[in-house]
């Protein structure tokens, strides 16, 4: 929704894993086994991919970046690249308390042809295991395993929860309440965000 108001490109660092994962090359199994185990992949495999992507002309009035950066080497390099482009950084932290995280990450099924998002809990399909848009087969995320979403959780504590002191303490730091009806939290960040006219509110 952000993406469509602002006419920016969304990054995200997992999807554009996730295909380097289908590739049958050492680094595309390695991201695969990384991605599966719910650990990050590394700094420098990261910086290669946002380098690269920012690079392009669909980026040059700015970007989304979802999942990224998620260790503070991430956060340097972002402050660095976002200075040789003269873009602005605005950082949100989209807040859900860790049960309801869990119902989102564990009852999460993805359409396998054509990528809709369900949740058994939350919004489940019409028919149990099948896409209501075009019947293709429901699947969880190898991620969205417990084990998985453990250290997932774990890791966010570790390496991902200091870089919001560090956009905090330069005053670029948006905290939005993240439960509700995605239109609500959608208003919230575009409020947040000084984007207006859109959603509820
Ligand atoms: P996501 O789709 O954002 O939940 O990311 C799925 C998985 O991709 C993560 O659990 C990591 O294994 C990997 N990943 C995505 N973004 C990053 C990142 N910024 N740094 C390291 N690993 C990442």
């Amino acid at each position: 929704m952000l993406s469509e108001k602002l006419g920016l490109p969304i990054i995200a660092t997992g999807e554009i894993l996730r295909k380097v994962a289908e590739e049958e090359t050492p680094i595309g199994l390695r991201v695969r086994e990384t991605q599966k185990s719910g650990n990050l992949v590394p700094d420098d495999i990261l910086a290669q991919i946002v380098r690269d992507r920012i690079a392009l002309a669909d980026c040059d009035n700015g970007c989304i970046l979802d999942g990224f950066p998620r260790t503070l080497p991430q956060a340097a390099l972002l402050e660095e690249l976002a200075d040789l482009k003269g873009d602005k950084i605005f950082a949100v932290k989209i807040s859900v308390p860790r049960d309801m995280l869990w119902k989102r990450l564990a009852g999460r099924r993805i359409c396998s042809s054509c990528a809709a998002t369900y949740n058994v809990y939350l919004k489940p399909s019409k028919a149990d295991g099948i896409c209501d848009l075009d019947r293709g087969a429901l699947v969880t995320r190898d991620d969205d395993r417990p084990e998985a979403i453990e250290q997932r959780l774990a890791l966010y504590d570790e390496k991902t929860k200091p870089i919001l002191e560090y956009y905090k303490q330069s005053g670029r730091l948006h905290e939005i309440d993240g439960v509700g009806d995605p239109l609500d939290v959608f208003s919230r960040i575009a409020g947040a965000l000084g984007v207006t006219g859109i959603g509820r509110g």
